[in-house]
């Protein structure tokens, strides 16, 4: 089996969760074969059935009857490839108009609303400004779904949510959204009951996360642990450990912007510390050493991150000291993960990605010069292979990567 491929079962060591053992029962063979030539039909489309059978080394049989039951429900479909002479071939692709996700990028300025097909391209979009009571933003949330969910003549699968705090991921319950002081707010269950289809809720780097694992571009293919750093207001992480987004306990696992790496940061993190990564290494951290540097020149005016690395991309100051100051303290806080986890590598997503080619070599920098022995981190550093719609696909890929998956977490 090709290794760029997510591998859905080889090499596996993980314990069978007894607690869970009912969901293991129906992941048979068959299912797992199912799920290995969707994602091949996925990830090598246009594709042949002996193709399929060559590559997966599954019997040409069994390949057919599982390619029928994916025509039969949708999800892929034949049609004529090339003539080379003879007869011309028959070839598979995936039907991606054929499912629909709703996605629901809640953050802490403005919610985006949008609905996307199977392969994760956005159909329509819409976005408000996200209100400070969770009872509002709902409202709102609830009437854009529908009238998305109206525009839709596709089987909508899901509605998937992600959120700037600490999700538990199976009951999709906001327990903490620091930024809004939100405490244990169902909004998954409050938003189904409302719209009718199922919800899927989760913390916006973890959302993140799953979207680079399945629809991340080839520099991440088949890469089955790495971290995801969500640079933004805030500052969120996720992680991928073995081809899964690892939640921990509740779903608190990933906080690692509330990892403490120094004392008197420019500002204080959304829980109110100036210890916190968060409060070193974050948008706003960088604005206020914009503010701080500028005042120290004749430079006083208030920038918005977007504007700060315009600025600095044309090679004013005090804006790009700022900028690669933020960069150093995302290195310091990233080498402190790679030290726990060491993964094959850590992406960074957010706007600050806009500036890569000015924040890469100080944060790399940044990273080694903390590292606990030099030269032997081979981990790389990307930025989001998603560009600037890493967290919207986030949220689709909440409701999609179960398409996909080998077992639903429903
Ligand atoms: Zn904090």
């Amino acid at each position: 089996m090709d290794a760029s491929l997510p591998r859905l079962w080889a090499n596996s060591v993980r314990q069978i969760d007894l607690s869970n053992a009912n969901a293991a029962h129906t992941e048979t063979v068959g299912d797992i074969n199912r799920q290995i030539v969707l994602n091949y039909v996925r990830e090598r489309q246009p594709i042949s059935r002996a193709a399929l059978a060559k590559e997966t080394a599954l019997q040409r049989s069994t390949i057919s009857r599982i390619v029928d039951g994916l025509i039969a429900e949708g999800l892929i479909e034949e049609h004529e490839g090339q003539s080379s002479g003879g007869r011309p071939p028959t070839l598979l692709r995936l039907r991606a108009e054929a499912v629909v996700a709703i996605g629901v990028d809640l953050a802490t300025t403005r919610t985006v609303v949008a609905t996307s097909d199977l392969a994760g391209r956005v159909i329509y979009r819409e976005e408000f400004a996200t209100n400070p009571r969770a009872d509002k933003t709902l409202k709102l949330i609830v009437a854009s779904v529908r009238r998305l969910a109206r525009k839709t003549e596709q089987r909508i699968e899901g509605v998937g949510i992600s959120l700037p705090g600490i999700v538990e991921n199976k009951t999709g319950t906001a327990l903490f959204v620091p930024f809004f002081k939100w405490q244990n707010w169902a909004v998954a269950q409050e938003v189904s009951s409302a719209v009718g289809l199922p919800v899927v809720a989760d913390n916006d780097a973890n959302a993140a996360a799953l979207a680079e694992l399945w629809f991340g571009r080839s520099a991440i293919r088949g890469i089955r642990d790495f971290i995801l750093v969500l640079v933004e207001e805030g500052l969120g992480t996720g992680m991928v450990l073995d081809g899964d987004v690892y939640h921990g306990q509740n779903g608190a696992a990933g906080e690692a912007g509330h990892m403490n790496i120094g004392t008197r940061a420019p500002i204080e993190c959304a829980a109110g510390s100036r210890e916190c990564w968060e409060a070193f290494a974050s948008e706003r951290a960088a604005l206020a050493r914009y503010a701080r540097l500028g005042s120290r020149t004749s430079n006083r005016g208030r920038l918005s991150f977007l504007e700060l690395m315009d600025r600095a991309r044309l090679g004013h100051e005090p804006e790009r000291t700022a900028l690669i100051e933020t960069a150093e303290f995302l290195g310091v806080g990233i080498s402190n993960l790679i030290k726990c986890i060491s993964p094959k590598t850590v992406i960074v997503a957010g706007n600050i990605t806009r500036v890569w080619s000015m924040i890469a070599k100080p944060l790399q920098d940044a990273v080694v010069e903390n590292s606990i022995c030099r030269g032997l981190d081979s981990c790389r550093i990307i930025p989001s292979t998603l560009g600037h719609q890493t967290r919207l696909m986030g949220t689709f890929s909440l409701i999609l990567a179960n398409k996909f998956a080998t077992s639903s977490p429903n």
